[in-house]
Order: structure tokens, then C-alpha cells, then sequence
């Protein structure tokens, strides 16, 4: 094969991986990754636990040091090495040697460009205190680090409730602090719809951490003369003021694209650098993988960006592989992730229900509560899940699960049931691994698939959690089939309770000139109990989720309203007196 030599810009996840594959394919390339800062190849998604202490070394971070990937793969690695330039009719870089101020420039028959991205910083007024931090990078955490140090602080406010926002809430609560989160949207974890979300919000406010939804960030406070006080006070649009010794700045990140701006490169609507289905940019010589580029969404079938480290290291194996003549595709994403947040592990896969109804797609939402493993085997916890499905096709679209335990088996399984283009039937018919410490011989995946098929075969018609307040309740009645002290520990205002035992004796109880909507805890008891109902010649519906998926849903729409001042709470104690 003819030499080649192969400029790589960015020396982190998809650098780093372009490089490797780079040298596994070619024992003559001459490979050359330039990185900016002083690491190359370390565990960004590490670096909340660093901080937290659940990772205690630094050197744990460290994936590959310059040494190492030089000795391994004879790599050119410069760290503190600024690519400041492209040209692209010359085939060359310009390289600004951070160590010893100099400029110089490196040729290349091919390029790969994986930049990364950008936290976003707003155009907030006075969002340039000491202590309004970003985490992005190993010098990132250790400014965090030394100011929570240096001020000894105790009140810890998190801009932004994504992926990132929630585990530094989670360490900088592990750590000590009283933390504050604040959310612009009226949910955490955007990738899920609402109702899901809220079981993290609820395991948030559990902890003690104190959570302000719809309610961004517009400004802070002038800083104090004093640089290096310690706590800065954000106001928030609805008027609430926070005071914080540190703030963390987790607002999401945008594709860091300069570089290729500058070069002329298409950029996509999203602001991501464009690339075809070889991460192959507008230039032939030129690739493009990871945080930087837009990539195909495979269920929306629209650009989408996915800051996430899986995609970044298959789109660089893909752009490497294609360098070295072996002609292979990245297909596009699907959005799995997955986060903990203390004893609470939230993922997700596909589209979520607000995503289809922008993109007008139809579905059919289904939710369940399921056990992670059979009951009767101690530790049995319960998972939350929402799946969604093509409601003309069966065609499985999305996933969302919270729950303690047993949360990554399922996501994976709906991941690669969702790549592998499976439907309704499809679930029901898997094959999963089962023992009692494991699972069930009906795994919640195959339930989910069964509820869907109940439905899309006409077995059931199904109710959602939110059209619950708003029957007409001339025409349609709520029936709560659970038992009497369920029900006695929290129902639905206005709903008839008669227990599922004692249904089949009651029917006269229920109005036949209605529709009835049937509600048990999970979804399961009130199947039953529709099916009853229906053969009796009712028209009949199953609260999919019932009671607990309801509830979740009322608790994020309360949640999502302003939280009170200080003041008006003071005066809606002094009326309730
Ligand atoms: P990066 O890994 O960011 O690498 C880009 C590198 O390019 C940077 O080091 C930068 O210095 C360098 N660079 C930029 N411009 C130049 C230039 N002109 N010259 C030289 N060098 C340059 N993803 C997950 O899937 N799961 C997780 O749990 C997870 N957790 C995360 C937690 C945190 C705190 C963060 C910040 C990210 C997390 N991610 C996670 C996201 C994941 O780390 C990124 O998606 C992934 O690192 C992207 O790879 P990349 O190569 O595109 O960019």
C-alpha cells in the first residue's frame, strides 16, 4: 500500500481512536495527531467522578499518555499543539507549538478533524466570576477542584440539568456541598419526555438537592471587588436569587467548528461540520468525526448532534477505514445514553415522544412498571419504562427506563432491537438470558412488546397519563381497579373504585353509556380488567402506566410551574393559618 501520511486534529476520543485504528490498518502510514491541550486520550466522561472522588487518581483518567500511544503504535503524538490553519489547496496545517511560541507547518494527504465541542456560554451579564466553571477537560476539573479548595465551599449552583449537570450534582452533593440545580427547560434530562424525567427529579429533591425548572439563569449579580470571593448569586427569571460559592456550567455544548469554518468546509444547519455516510467532509482529503459533525438521526431520518463518545470512536474506526481503502459506512444514531444519578439510573434509546410529534411521526406510547427480576427473589426493584412504537407498523421508534437496577441491560436490548429495525412482534418473540437474580421468564422488553401488540392487533385501546384531568365526565369515567388500600394511600379525584376481585359482581356499578377508563398502579391489573369490561360490551381503555405513570406526570407538570419566593411563600403560610 502506498505511504501515506494522515494529519489527525484532536487527541481525545475520536482522534485518539482514528489513530489506532489508523495504525492497526497501516504499518507505513506516517500518523500525526495534534492536541491542544496536554493530555491526549483521557476519560472526559470520567471526569465528574474525579471530581467527586469515586475516581481518586488522576492518573485514572489517563487512557493513554503521548508515551504510551508512541511506544504502541508509533504515533507522532504533540500535545500543547494548536492547529491554526488549513490549506486546503496546498494540503497543509498550520501548527502553533503552545510549549515554545512557535508556528510551523505539517503537510498531509489526508486529514481527520475531531475538534470536539465547546460547553455553551451565554451571553449572561457578569458570567465571568472565578468561581462559574466549565467541565470539559482534565484542566477544567482541576480548576474546579482547587476552587472548591481555595474558598472551602459549601453551596454548589449547577447551570443546566443534561447528562452532565446531574452527575456533578450527584459528586458535588458526595462531596459535601448544598446544591443547587436550575433548568432552563421544565424538565432534567431533555433526552426523556417529562413524565420519565421526573423520576430523576424526584430522586434529586429526595437528596436534598433543591431543583428550579422553566426558570433560566439571566444574570449574576455584579462580582464583590474582592476576586477571589467565594460566592456569586445568579437571578433567575422568575426572581429567585441563589447565592454559590461555585457554579458549574453545564448548558450543553456546541460543535466546535472553526477550524473548519475557516477552511470553507460545509457546515450543516445545526452548526456541525457536514460530513457523507464515510465521515468524509465537503473535501474529499478532509474527514470529520465526533462532537464537531452533524450526523443522521435513523429514526427521524433528519441531522441531528450527539455529543456522545460511542459515535465519536465508530465515526473515527469509519474515517480511518476509509483512509486505508476499506470503504465503510457510519449508518447514523440513535441516541442511547444512560446516567445515574445516585441510586437512580436513567437511559434511553431512539426518539423520545416529543421528538415524534415535532417530526410528525405516528406512535403509540406504551408505559409499564415491571420488576427487574422475578419478586419472589430478594432485592426485586422496580423499573419505570416508556416504549415507543410506529403505530402503523409495530416498529419499534424509542426507549426510556428508570429504575435501580437492571436499567443498561434493557436500554441495550432496545438499543440493538432498535438498530436491527424489530417491531412489536419482534420483542415479544426475544430470547433473554433469565434466572431469578436476572430477570423474568417474561422479560420486561418482551412485556412491552405484548402491551404494544395487544394494542396494534385491537385487543386493547389504550389511555395516556395526561388525558386523565381533562375527561368529560359526562361522557367517560374513570374506574380504579386497585385494592382498598391502594387506593386509600392516594387515587384520582373522581374516579369509581371497585377492586379487580370484585368486579365481575359490580358491573351494574359501572355506566354502560360511558367510556371507562380503566387505572390500576402499573397498567397490569387494569389490562385485566378492560378485557372483562369489553367482553361485557363496554367500551373500554387501559391507563397505560395507570396510577404511577400519572402521577410522575402530574408531579413534573407541578413541578415545571415557578416555585414561589420566599415572600409569597411566607404570605400563603400566614392565609393558611
Ligand atoms: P473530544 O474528546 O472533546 O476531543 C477533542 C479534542 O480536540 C480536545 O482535547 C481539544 O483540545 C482538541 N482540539 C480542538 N481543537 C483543536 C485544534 N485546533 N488543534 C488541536 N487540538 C484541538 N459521552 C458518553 O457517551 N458517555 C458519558 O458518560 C459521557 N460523559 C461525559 C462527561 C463529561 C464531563 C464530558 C465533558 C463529556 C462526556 N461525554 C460522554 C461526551 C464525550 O466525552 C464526547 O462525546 C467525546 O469525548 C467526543 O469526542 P471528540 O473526539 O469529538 O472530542
Amino acid at each position: 500500500m502506498q505511504r501515506k501520511k494522515l494529519v489527525i486534529v484532536g487527541g481525545v476520543a475520536g482522534g485518539a481512536s482514528a489513530a489506532t485504528r489508523a495504525r492497526r490498518l497501516s504499518e507505513e502510514a506516517e500518523i500525526i495527531l495534534f492536541e491542544r491541550g496536554p493530555y491526549i486520550s483521557y476519560a472526559n466522561c470520567g471526569l465528574p467522578y474525579y471530581i467527586g472522588g469515586e475516581i481518586p487518581d488522576r492518573k485514572g483518567l489517563l487512557v493513554q499518555t503521548p508515551e504510551s500511544l508512541r511506544e504502541r503504535y508509533r504515533l507522532d503524538v504533540r500535545v500543547r499543539s494548536e492547529v491554526i490553519g488549513i490549506d486546503r489547496e496546498a494540503r497543509t496545517v498550520r501548527v502553533r507549538d503552545l510549549e515554545n511560541d512557535r508556528e510551523y507547518e505539517e503537510s498531509y494527504d489526508a486529514l481527520i478533524l475531531s475538534p470536539g465541542a465547546i460547553p455553551i456560554r451565554p451571553p449572561i451579564p457578569n458570567l465571568h466570576h472565578k468561581g462559574h466553571l466549565v467541565v470539559r477537560t482534565i484542566p477544567d476539573v482541576e480548576t474546579i477542584d482547587r476552587w472548591i479548595r481555595h474558598c472551602r465551599a459549601q453551596t454548589a449552583l449547577i447551570v443546566g440539568g443534561g447528562f452532565i449537570g446531574l452527575e456533578m450534582a450527584e459528586q458535588l452533593l458526595g462531596r459535601g456541598l448544598c446544591v443547587t440545580l436550575v433548568e432552563a427547560l421544565p424538565q432534567v434530562f431533555p433526552p426523556m419526555d417529562p413524565e420519565m424525567a421526573a423520576w430523576i427529579l424526584s430522586t434529586l429533591e429526595k437528596r436534598g438537592i433543591t431543583v428550579y425548572l422553566n426558570d433560566p439563569v439571566i444574570a449574576f449579580d455584579e462580582p464583590s471587588l474582592d476576586e477571589s470571593a467565594a460566592a456569586s448569586v445568579a437571578v433567575l427569571k422568575s426572581g429567585h436569587r441563589i447565592p454559590a460559592d461555585i457554579v458549574i456550567l453545564a448548558m450543553g455544548v456546541k460543535p466546535e467548528v472553526s477550524l473548519a469554518e475557516q477552511a470553507g468546509l460545509e457546515i450543516g444547519e445545526l452548526g456541525g461540520i457536514r460530513v457523507n455516510e464515510h465521515m468524509q467532509t465537503s473535501d474529499p482529503n478532509i474527514w470529520a468525526v465526533g462532537d464537531a459533525v452533524e450526523v443522521k438521526d435513523l429514526v427521524t431520518g433528519q441531522w441531528t448532534l450527539l455529543p456522545l463518545a460511542g459515535p465519536a470512536v465508530r465515526q473515527a474506526r469509519v474515517a480511518a477505514d476509509n483512509i486505508f481503502g476499506r470503504p465503510s459506512v457510519f449508518r447514523g444514531v440513535i441516541g442511547t445514553s444512560i446516567v445515574r444519578v445516585f441510586d437512580c439510573v436513567a437511559g434511553c434509546t431512539g426518539a423520545s415522544e416529543k421528538r415524534l410529534k415535532e417530526v410528525g411521526i405516528p406512535y403509540l406510547a406504551v408505559h409499564l412498571h415491571p420488576s427487574n427480576h422475578v419478586e419472589y427473589y430478594p432485592g426485586a426493584s422496580t423499573l419505570h419504562m416508556k416504549v415507543l412504537f410506529h403505530s402503523e407498523n409495530g416498529r419499534l421508534l424509542g426507549a426510556q427506563i428508570v429504575g435501580k437496577s437492571g436499567v443498561d441491560k434493557r436500554i441495550d436490548v432496545f438499543a440493538t432491537a432498535l438498530m436491527a429495525g424489530m417491531t412489536a412482534d419482534d420483542l415479544v418473540e426475544l430470547e433473554l438470558g433469565y434466572a431469578p437474580p436476572f430477570g423474568a421468564p417474561k422479560d420486561p422488553v418482551n412485556i412491552a412488546g405484548m402491551i404494544a401488540q395487544n394494542v396494534l392487533q385491537g385487543r386493547v385501546q389504550l389511555a395516556q397519563w395526561d388525558e386523565v384531568d381533562h375527561l368529560d365526565r359526562s361522557t367517560q369515567a374513570l374506574l380504579d381497579v386497585r385494592t382498598a388500600t391502594e387506593w386509600k394511600s392516594g387515587h384520582v379525584p373522581g374516579a369509581i373504585h371497585i377492586p379487580l376481585q370484585h368486579l365481575r359482581n359490580r358491573l351494574d356499578d359501572i355506566p354502560k353509556d360511558m367510556e371507562i377508563i380503566v387505572m390500576c398502579r402499573s397498567g397490569n391489573r387494569s389490562y385485566y380488567a378492560a378485557r372483562i369490561l369489553q367482553q361485557q360490551g363496554y367500551k373500554v381503555r387501559n391507563l397505560t402506566g395507570s396510577y404511577l405513570t400519572w402521577k410522575m406526570g402530574r408531579y413534573a407538570k407541578e413541578a415545571a410551574q415557578p416555585k414561589p419566593s420566599k415572600e409569597e411563600d411566607k404570605q400563603k403560610r400566614a392565609t393558611s393559618i
